[in-house]
């Protein structure tokens, strides 16, 4: 199983001189199993638009994958517009999540394209298009041999984790999680379980912000060491920066995270990951 981190930061694309080693672009994770043919992406944040170009460079002829969406929050669907498979005729792409306070999936993603945002209707778009709605605990294949299982992770308006499965590797991603004050979102737990690498939110510096706003419905990044030391997983990638936190910040909440979980890495936008792991971090 191989992960590429295409967008790294939570709220919004956050380029400029303080972003350029971690990146500055929103949720976007490419995972690729079955002799890297299946192809599967995790989130559409600002990200996605180079994955597209990238993909579409790789499958001139055309491209098919599952885009597994966590929740509708703007930095984990504002790229979708802008991933050029969409205006290809021989493209397909499933798009995999859950209905939000009520509202369909596939009526959250359209509502992106119309005027005033943009001047294209999601209707009107080239590429064969399928939305499918899941539950939460929901367990489904992808292809022949990648095994999914979804569970509700805290977060306002609802979120879902994943854990993605094949040929012993295990990769889980949760992002945007507010943990319980007295403890850690079960959930998170049980999707992470002796995960090979768990990508969990990493959005505050400190447990003072992580109080101070708990109603947002994020982490800090000594809960996220702290989740991976407690569901035994193996690697833990820090992920949804705050627009804030710059790369030097970064490196300070690595250093500290090392401490509490000594495999940790960053996910920083580019990096490519195989799964297992060998003992060397990236
Ligand atoms: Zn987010
Ligand atoms: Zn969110």
């Amino acid at each position: 199983m191989q992960v590429r981190f295409w967008g790294v930061r939570g709220t919004i694309p956050t380029p400029g001189p303080n972003t350029v080693r971690v990146g500055g672009n929103t949720s976007c994770v490419e995972v690729r199993t079955e002799n890297n043919m299946q192809i599967t992406v995790l989130d559409a944040g600002s990200g996605i638009r180079l994955l597209g170009n990238s993909l579409l460079k790789e499958f001139p002829d055309g491209v098919h994958g599952n885009i597994l969406i966590s929740h509708t929050h703007w930095d984990h669907i504002q790229g979708f517009p802008f991933f050029v498979p969409v205006f290809g005729r021989s493209n397909r792409f499933v798009l995999i999540g859950q209905k939000r306070v009520g509202t369909r999936l596939e009526e959250i993603m359209a509502g992106q394209f119309i005027e005033s945002y943009l001047p294209y209707a999601y209707k009107t778009l080239p590429a064969d298009l399928l939305v499918k709605e899941v539950a939460t605990g929901e367990r489904f294949l992808i292809g022949d041999s990648t095994v999914v299982t979804t569970a509700s992770i805290n977060h306002p308006g609802g979120n879902l984790g994943y854990r993605i499965e094949h040929d012993g590797a295990v990769f889980t991603y949760c992002s945007d999680i507010g943990h319980p004050d007295d403890g850690f979102d079960e959930n998170v737990l049980k999707l992470a379980y002796g995960a090979d690498l768990l990508l969990h939110d990493a959005h505050f510096n400190t447990m003072e912000d992580r109080h101070r706003f708990s109603h947002w419905g994020h982490s800090c990044w000594l809960e996220a060491a702290q989740v991976a030391s407690e569901a035994n997983v193996k690697t833990l990638a820090l992920s949804h920066f705050s627009p804030d936190t710059t790369d030097d910040m970064v490196d300070e909440i690595l250093e500290k995270a090392r401490k509490v979980f000594p495999r940790t890495i960053v996910a920083r936008e580019g990096l490519v990951v195989n799964l297992p792991m060998g003992d060397t971090l990236p």
